[in-house]
């Protein structure tokens, strides 16, 4: 049977609804909004995707998205080479250099231990870290994960696989978002931030 033109609506309104945090109505929006532009804005949409898909790669070091072998900050010998932060997906990694305050290495896991949905430390690049940290030179890793439950698995087990090895690891301190009101704080944040408090001043 020859596909109609509301197969193909269909086919791009579920393309969208696969991106995180778009839900039906928002794909829709979006679907009808990309095809109603004129052919070039839809290409040039389309030819961007995948002409960054086609050239990106992971470098080779910490598997960040690079179009390179190495990425310009596994490049950077100005670096410090002492500190190794690790992150569950590259976005992180440009959140934190956004933010200006880190001056190591990243290692990215691409994921996190998911028991319920089958994912084991095998499926992300924990093997590859303890690569890292093996050839020497890291005195300390940085666990910055989401702290959720499939987060603290990860920490927990890279901290036991980690321990055999001279390396001092810390985690993200938890606590309250900079410029939020604690009054409109979740209960658990709240818990976490006062578990985990420092003196003051
Ligand atoms: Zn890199």
């Amino acid at each position: 049977m020859p596909v109609n033109q509301s197969d193909y609506i269909k086919d791009v309104v579920f393309a969208f609804k696969k991106l995180p945090g778009i839900g039906e109505r928002s794909a829709r929006r979006l679907a009808f909004y990309i095809l109603s532009q004129n052919e070039s804005v839809a290409y040039h949409f389309a030819n961007t995707i995948k002409d960054a898909k086609q050239n990106i790669k992971l470098c080779k070091h910490c598997f960040n998205l690079s179009g390179e072998e190495l990425c310009p900050i596994c490049k950077n010998s100005s670096r410090n080479s002492k500190l190794l932060c690790v992150v569950e997906n590259p976005e992180i990694i440009y959140v934190f250099e956004k933010s200006g305050n880190f001056n190591g290495f990243y290692h990215v896991l691409h994921g996190l231990i998911n028991p319920l949905e089958g994912i084991t430390p095998s499926d992300i690049k924990i093997k590859e870290l303890v690569g890292r940290v093996e050839g020497g030179g890291f005195e300390e890793i940085i666990l910055a994960l989401n702290p959720n439950s499939n987060g603290e698995a990860t920490m927990v087990y890279i901290q036991k696989i980690l321990s055999s090895y001279d390396v001092h690891i810390t985690a993200l301190a938890r606590g309250i978002p900079v410029g939020s009101d604690l009054e409109y704080i979740d209960k658990d944040t709240l818990s976490e931030a006062i578990n985990y408090r420092k003196n003051f001043g």
